[in-house]
Formats: structure tokens, sequence, C-alpha cells
């Protein structure tokens, strides 16, 4: 179990599965770029966020949602929960003033059309997990929003799953206590990836930081104004 000073952002397994080096340099280096597809996923997800909660005939809405797990070592924000009122009176969670049994069902919203990301369905198994701790409920599945084509990705937190999300949380726990960089491993996952001005994929100086590259460049510029 993590104490609450060591939590990590859940945020962060996304990051790792797609990249190691990714991972390190937004969460240890503090490094961000923007670009157009990291524009557009921040607008769907405040999008998402903008409404607290609502309810639709046996589905209540919760948007925004605060997560922890103790075990995981994580913590973030759930974009959407929906939970549906069931009739098995021995499944589900109760709701503060709201008559039956209700289970819970987590959506995370990402931009572009549907498809299967295994780190998007690590990242909403994450979610999945941490309200399991927090609410002590099983939750058998949730699902992937796509903003462009309105559709979305049921996903099934299945044992494989399950141990794929435990071993992406302990690898960032990992990563962030040594404070050290993986190398880059250049490949078509760098092409559309925001941070390949600051990672120099290509840079013969594998071993470094980003951050001792900007040094560096910065340094360079400054010998070369007149
Ligand atoms: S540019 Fe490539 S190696 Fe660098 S962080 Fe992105 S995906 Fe990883």
């Amino acid at each position: 179990m993590f104490d609450e000073d060591d939590l990590l952002p859940l945020s962060g397994l996304q990051h790792v599965i797609y990249c190691e080096r990714r991972f390190a340099l937004v969460h240890v280096e503090c490094l961000w770029a923007e670009s157009n597809a990291t524009v557009d996923g921040r607008h769907i997800h405040e999008r998402a966020h903008e409404v607290s909660s609502e309810s639709r005939g046996d589905v209540t809405i919760a948007r925004g949602l605060w997560l922890r797990s103790l075990r995981l070592g994580l913590s973030g924000k759930a974009d959407v929960v929906e939970l549906h009122r069931i009739d098995d009176s021995s499944e589900g969670i109760n709701l503060l003033g709201v008559s039956g049994r209700w289970s819970v069902f987590p959506v995370e919203y990402k931009r572009g059309v549907l498809r299967h990301e295994q780190a998007y369905a690590v990242q909403l198994c994450a979610q999945a997990m941490a309200l399991e701790e927090m609410m002590g409920t099983v939750i058998p599945a949730g699902a992937v929003y796509y903003g462009k084509s309105h559709r979305r990705e049921d996903v099934p937190f299945s044992d494989d799953l399950r141990a794929s999300t435990e071993e992406a949380a302990r690898r960032i726990h990992e990563i962030a206590r040594s404070g050290s960089t993986p190398p880059p491993v250049p490949g078509p996952k760098c092409g559309p990836c925001s941070m390949k001005d600051l990672c120099l994929p290509d840079s013969t100086d594998r071993a470094g930081k980003a951050s001792v590259f900007l040094v560096r460049a910065l340094r360079d510029a400054s010998k070369a104004d007149p």
C-alpha cells in the first residue's frame, strides 16, 4: 500500500504504455509540449467535466470524480462514471438518499474515431480498480468514448488487463523513484508524439535527459548571438 504523499497521476499510465521516455519527460522532468491532438484531447476532457452530475431514468452520471488507489499508488479524475440501477440486491452499491442498488461503469473520453488502444484500456481499468477500492464493489467493465465518431468501445476488465494495469502502475513508480529518463527508442510512435522536439529521438546522445539538451541548445543559441 502507498501513502497519500506517494501517489502518482493516473494519467501517467497511458504515457508509460505509449513510451517510457515520454512518461519520464512529462512526470520526471516536468516537460510538456502540445500538439493539435493533445489540445483536442484536453478540450474533450473539459467538455466531459462541464456538468457535474445528471440523472436519466435508471442511469445517474457523475463527471469529473476524483479517484485514488492506495494499492496502485495512483490518483486522478474520471471523466464520467455512470451508475446503472440494478435489480440484484447482492451486487452494486447504495447511493445516499436514493433507493435501489447501482452498478458502477466508468467511461473515459478520447479524441478521434473508434479503435482499440491498449493504453486507454489500461487507464480506464486503473480508474475502475480505484473505484472498486473506494466503493467496495466489483466493476466488470467500462467504456472508452471516441469524440470524433461519437461511439464507444466497451472494455471488459479481464484478469489480463488488470495484471497489465498493475504492471504499468508498478513501472511508473519505478521510473519516478529512479529520477532518470530512459533513452529514446525511435519508432513509428515518434511521428505523432507531441514530445519529439524535446525528446530528440534520433539524437546520438541517447543517455541524456531532454532538459540537458535544452540547456545545451540555449547555451549554443546565446553563443551565436552577436
Ligand atoms: S519522440 Fe519517440 S522516443 Fe521520444 S518520447 Fe515520443 S515516442 Fe518516446
